[in-house]
């Protein structure tokens, strides 16, 4: 059985996200959406609320799970027996981080492999931070983010005021 492993923020769940998770989805028996509980940076979004916008898009994928993780990457890997990291790539700017991350996993477990998606071209500018700066200030976030979690992103950044 071929597990996959897609991790990030998702701060909050982006379409840019969705669209790498369907195309990795297609080629794994199991993907593995694992949000990372932030040690550096405080998120927007709660871990709770994070997965749950994550756990009602995906709803009835069968072969998606979300589960919440902190800790290293290789560690929860080895726990879930996943075998390989899907990470989205949107510009060269990503690149150098990714590289880094993959040779590191690569070396702390060279069983691990890192697998590089190109952004759906209609989502390369599109970031969770992008998101969250438009949000706060009232712009359109409607063709970004799911529909179903809209009006919660304008809420949580109205009740931040
Ligand atoms: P962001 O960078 O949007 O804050 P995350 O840190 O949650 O998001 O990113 C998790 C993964 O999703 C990373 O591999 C990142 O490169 C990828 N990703 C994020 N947005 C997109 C997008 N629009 N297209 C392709 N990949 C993306």
């Amino acid at each position: 059985m071929r597990i996959f492993i897609y991790p990030g923020s998702f701060d909050p769940v982006t379409n840019g996200h969705l669209d790498i998770i369907d195309r990795a989805s297609k080629i794994c028996d199991k993907l593995i959406v694992a949000v990372l509980i932030n040690r550096s940076k405080k998120p927007v979004f709660s871990m709770e609320e994070r997965v749950a916008f994550l756990d009602e898009i995906l709803e009835g994928r069968p072969n998606i799970v979300v589960i919440p993780f902190s800790g290293l990457l290789v560690d929860f890997m080895k726990k879930q027996k996943a075998t390989t990291v899907i990470k989205g790539l949107r510009a060269v700017s990503d690149f150098e981080y990714e590289f880094q991350m993959a040779l590191l996993n690569k070396n702390l477990n060279p069983e691990i492999e890192t697998l590089f998606m190109m952004t759906n071209i209609n989502y390369s500018y599109l970031s969770s931070s992008a998101v969250r700066e438009l949000a706060a200030y009232g712009g359109n976030i409607r063709d970004l983010v799911p529909d179903i979690i809209v009006d919660r992103i304008y809420a949580k950044f109205r009740s931040n005021e």
